[in-house]
């Protein structure tokens, strides 16, 4: 429709170049007998075609542009005669017509830009760049609020990803199902590969660790890795092996908590239970399959105040191993549970026959069938937006899936098509690790050579036979990596518990954390290099150190940093709560560090080309 509305329309334009004019007179002439041509025979056959919005607006407005183009056309033949006859006088009326001339030029312009928007909106219903008086402006059918960094925001499709990722196995799979839609091809570690410049892949390992990479055009062998790290896992409570208990008439789950976690949080919140199963399938082979049980299963109840009157002023301070066993059900009567217990294998007894059945009915298959779990408690209630602006994001596992979406949206966008790799001399790479929240030191940690020994394999395959020397050593030092993990806003009701000069906030930007004590692995050179793509993109950026008389996190930049003995920078996403069941951060801190890393991946090249440390 669109296609035959701006045939009509541009067809007598067409036909006006065909036989030349003897003259700018009869040009005119003819111009203005075919654009009213034109603009009749449109309207006519149109409006017998098409809902009478769509030919009005875009109509009015064409014909308001033609209408300023003959004025100025007019004009200009007008000062041509005159110019024509030398007449002096006429200068000072040549001046003002000039002036007139560039209004009307100048308003035709923004009518034809307008146009655009209309014709576009109408017929095509799409988000538009539209350029009036040289100046860009978006016109977004979502309407994006005042002040939010400019682009389309990534804040709904993070929610998404953390409403899909509750457990470190899930936000694996769900960055693995994004990367196979971004068109990278999946690598097994244990297969032979095949990679060529231009190329796009990415590996999982125990489904809850990843490493993606995309191969510029112009990779010769020694070139770097740019690389942005981060961790797939969260603090939770884990079921342990034997995990039926019962008390007081309540069927319980035994679980061991994981990481650091504040879990007071985790008390009268509705719970459930996601993680990964094998399954016993008929001919006799495993399955490994991820499971998540979304209705609210389990609840760790409080106390009533009545039963413990000096909470408030003396703190709650449960014990783990007592106090934090959650809720499964009621305990059925003896005589069922005999009946049940009978008819079960001895296997099956570590687990509560209800617990069982509600997992064969979510993953269709016999209690028998599953052979071995591994079980997350959750929280049940979705990540959202909060806020009297809508301005925070309220969910759990912020920390550190926030970073880790963000570093896989920005590696997927910024090779989205083949020319965006045709000028890259590096290799860009996103590595997310497990078990960052107990130290890293595992199979699919950030303390297992994973994203080294996947960078030497890759330099070894592009180089095919001939490895120069040191080949692999060299890219080392060519590299940079980026630690994402996300970072300590102030607190408004605890304030002093942040350094006075470095009190980072929610929604201003990045936070490049600083530790004298390489608790993180920022230096003067990695931060100025980091903030440098900042400024250039005009993002903001903010610091970050503790306190002396406090001790200091850690994450797995220093660890990965002096593994290899790459350049690395430790930075993040302000948030409050952090290992909360439910923490909080800055919605446009998102967008920012999204627009930062893809940033880093397009721009570093040329920046570190710039400096250079012996
Ligand atoms: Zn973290």
């Amino acid at each position: 429709m669109a296609v035959f509305y701006v045939a009509i329309l541009y067809a007598p334009t067409l036909l006006l170049r065909l036989p030349q004019s003897k003259s700018l007179n009869s040009f005119m002439i003819r111009r203005f007998i075919c654009a009213s041509i034109a603009s009749v025979v449109s309207l006519t056959i149109s409006a017998s075609i098409l809902p009478w919005q769509a030919v009005v607006c875009p109509l009015s407005l064409t014909s308001l542009m033609y209408a300023g183009s003959l004025v100025s056309k007019s004009l200009s033949l007008l000062s041509s005669w005159k110019e024509e006859e030398h007449d002096k006088s006429f200068c000072h009326v040549k001046n003002i017509s000039q002036r007139f001339l560039d209004w009307v030029a100048s308003v035709a312009s923004n009518v034809l830009a307008w146009r655009n928007y209309v014709v576009e909106n109408t017929i095509n219903g799409r988000d538009l760049l539209i350029e009036v008086n040289d100046v860009a402006f978006k016109i977004s059918k979502n309407h994006a609020s005042d002040g939010a960094p400019e682009g389309p925001s990534i804040v709904g499709d993070l929610l998404d990803y953390l409403n899909e990722s509750w457990t470190q196995f899930h936000a694996t799979a769900e960055a693995k199902r994004q990367l196979l839609a971004a068109g990278f091809h999946l690598l097994k570690e244990n297969d032979d590969w095949d990679l060529k410049p231009g190329g796009r892949y990415f590996f999982t390992r125990n489904m809850s660790s990843l490493i993606a990479f995309a191969i510029g055009e112009k990779y010769s062998v020694g070139n770097g890795f740019h690389a942005i790290a981060a961790h797939t896992d969260s603090p939770c409570l884990k079921l342990k092996p034997n995990s039926a208990s019962s008390k007081a008439g309540y069927l319980m789950l035994n679980v061991q908590t994981y990481g650091a976690g504040l879990w007071h949080t985790w008390f009268d919140r509705d719970l459930s239970l996601a993680g990964r199963v094998i399954v016993r399938a008929a001919d006799g082979s495993f399955l490994h399959k991820l499971v998540k049980l979304k209705k609210p299963l389990l609840r760790v109840p409080t106390l009533a105040i009545h039963l413990d009157r000096t909470v408030n002023t003396d703190g709650f301070k449960p014990n783990l191993e007592t106090h934090l066993v959650p809720i499964l059900s009621i305990k059925p009567e003896d005589k069922s549970v005999k009946s049940e217990e009978k008819s079960l294998p001895s296997s099956k007894a570590a687990h509560h026959p209800v617990l069982m059945q509600v997992l064969s009915d979510e993953l269709g298959c016999g209690i028998d069938e599953i052979v071995s779990i591994e079980l997350n408690v959750c929280d049940t209630q979705p990540s959202c937006l909060g806020g009297g602006n809508e301005e925070f994001i309220f969910s759990g596992r912020l920390d550190n899936l926030a970073s880790s979406y963000c570093a896989i949206r920005a590696l997927a966008d910024s090779c989205a098509s083949p020319e965006d790799l045709l000028n890259e001399h590096s290799i860009r790479m996103v590595a997310l690790f497990d078990n960052e929240e107990v130290g890293s030191g595992s199979v699919q940690g950030a303390g297992a050579p994973t994203m080294f020994q996947a960078m030497k394999r890759i330099v070894h395959c592009l180089a095919h036979e001939y490895v120069g020397e040191g080949a692999y050593e060299r890219a080392i030092r060519e590299s940079f990596l980026v630690s994402a993990d996300m970072a300590h806003g102030v607190h408004p009701n605890f304030m002093d518990k942040h350094e006075e000069h470095h009190r980072p906030q929610l929604q201003k930007g990045i936070v490049i954390k600083h530790n004298a004590n390489q608790r993180y692995a920022t230096s003067g050179v990695t931060s100025f290099l980091f903030k440098e793509i900042a400024k250039i993109h005009n993002l903001p950026t903010q610091e970050f150190v503790v306190r002396n008389d406090m001790g200091c996190g850690s994450t797995i930049g220093p660890i990965l940093a002096s593994g290899v003995g790459i350049r690395t920078v430790d930075c993040g996403i302000a948030q409050l709560s952090m290992h909360s069941v439910r923490e909080i951060c800055g919605k446009e801190d998102i967008d920012i560090a999204y627009k930062h890393f893809k940033a880093f991946y397009q721009t570093f090249s040329s920046i570190d080309r710039k400096l250079s440390v012996d």
